[in-house]
């Protein structure tokens, strides 16, 4: 299962999804290109992770990520998009986002209501927040990979 890909490290610039994080549910995720999530062992399965997330050079913070299938794209293409347990003054878009994933929570799920997903997603970050405490997953916070010189793109190294 997702076990056997982890910790998996990614780097990719975020780009513009339909803006539905932030308009529909109050989260915001940055969206990876198309390219970086190709990239991505095409048997990792779908559903919610969690993990380390950096923006450009800046700090190491706590992530929920979602690889799941784009409706955009009729359900063909998969999507990699990362929230980010931080609040931020601005928009990234165009940065580069480097993530180690380092757990798995759940897989995809279909929801009755709007309300059903967002309170799911709040577990999600509770739960993500808990694990991510574990020595096991936080020593990867301290890896080398959020601390390469800049703009050096290497996805899983
Ligand atoms: P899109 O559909 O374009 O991905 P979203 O509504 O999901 O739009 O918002 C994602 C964008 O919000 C990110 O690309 C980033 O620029 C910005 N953003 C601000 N705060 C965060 C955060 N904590 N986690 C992720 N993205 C964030
Ligand atoms: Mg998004």
């Amino acid at each position: 299962g997702a076990m056997r890909h982890l910790p998996y490290f990614c780097r990719g610039e975020v780009v513009k999804g339909f803006g539905r994080g932030s308009t529909e549910l109050g989260i915001p995720t940055a969206n990876f290109s198309e390219q970086v999530v190709e990239s991505f062992p095409s048997d990792i399965p779908t559903g919610i992770y969690y993990g380390w997330a950096c923006v450009g050079n800046g700090d190491v913070h706590k992530m929920v990520l979602s690889i799941g299938w784009n409706p955009f794209y009729k359900n063909i293409k998969k999507s990699v998009e990362t929230h980010i347990i931080h609040t931020f003054k601005e928009d990234f878009y165009g940065e580069i986002l480097s993530i180690v994933i380092t757990g798995y929570i759940r897989p995809e799920k279909n929801f009755d209501s709007l309300d059903a997903l967002i309170s799911a997603i709040q577990e999600d970050i509770e739960e993500a927040k808990r694990q991510l405490d574990l020595p096991e997953h936080l020593k990867l916070k301290e890896d080398n990979f959020f601390h390469l010189p800049e703009g050096k793109i290497v996805n899983n190294r």
